[in-house]
């Protein structure tokens, strides 16, 4: 069964990732009914913004800078990578401004690898305990977000995306039970998107499956 396919089944969503490709291959996935697609680049993510459909939500995949959200905000329908109160501050100053609520997920680190940015448990919990993060309305937390290692060890990558889905809940009881807006998990993408399927995933970002192999 295709991904498409399945990615339904779960009532999840594909985000198609389609950095690097041009603005052309994006309207062809758009007119195949495709509207959700994921840039990880300010620049590129604004670009495209300008010439393609209004009706396409845009979600910032990426690390972000706080000194880009100014660039995004008018627009972007989520921002996947938040990982700093600084930077969940400065979307929701530029939100603001822009009389918008954009939709954010925390990113955390539970590859293997050290070079990935996000929180462990303890900081994200640090921060939630203790920052006023309550009182940033247009910067809503909707849930989590997470990279697997690259490996082909397939039972290490559902083991870190059980270890998401653990962190998921612990967050929903902690700090979110009264809060339906926090729901998701961003995990997946085309060499796991089964693997998170089955392990909770509601937002599947896809790209070189689509879009094919980038240079
Ligand atoms: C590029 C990228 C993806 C998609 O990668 P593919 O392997 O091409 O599906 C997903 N998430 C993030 C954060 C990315 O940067």
């Amino acid at each position: 069964m295709d991904f498409q396919t399945r990615i339904a089944q779960h009532n999840a969503t594909l985000v198609a990732v389609s950095k690097t490709y041009p603005p052309e291959r994006l309207l062809e996935e758009y007119q195949r009914g495709q509207r959700v697609f994921g840039e990880n680049k300010v620049q590129e993510l604004v670009s495209k913004h300008e010439v393609l459909p209004n009706d396409i939500q845009w979600h910032m995949i990426g690390h972000l800078q706080r000194n880009k959200v100014k660039y995004i905000a008018p627009f972007v329908a989520m921002i996947h990578a938040v990982d700093s109160f600084a930077l969940l501050q400065e979307i929701d100053r530029q939100a603001f401004k822009c009389n918008r609520v954009v939709d954010c997920l925390l990113q955390f680190h539970i590859a293997q690898e050290e070079t990935k940015f996000g929180y462990s448990w303890d900081e994200a919990a640090e921060m939630l305990d203790e920052q006023p993060w309550r009182t940033l309305p247009n910067a809503r937390i909707c849930g989590v977000m997470g990279m697997a290692s690259f490996t082909d060890d397939r039972a290490q990558v559902r083991r870190e995306f059980q270890e998401l889905g653990r962190i998921f809940e612990q967050l929903k009881q902690t700090f979110f039970a009264q809060d339906d807006h926090f729901q998701h998990r961003s995990m997946g993408m085309s060499g796991d998107w089964d693997i998170a399927l089955e392990e909770g995933s509601t937002l599947v970002r896809i790209g070189s499956l689509i879009f094919g192999r980038r240079n």
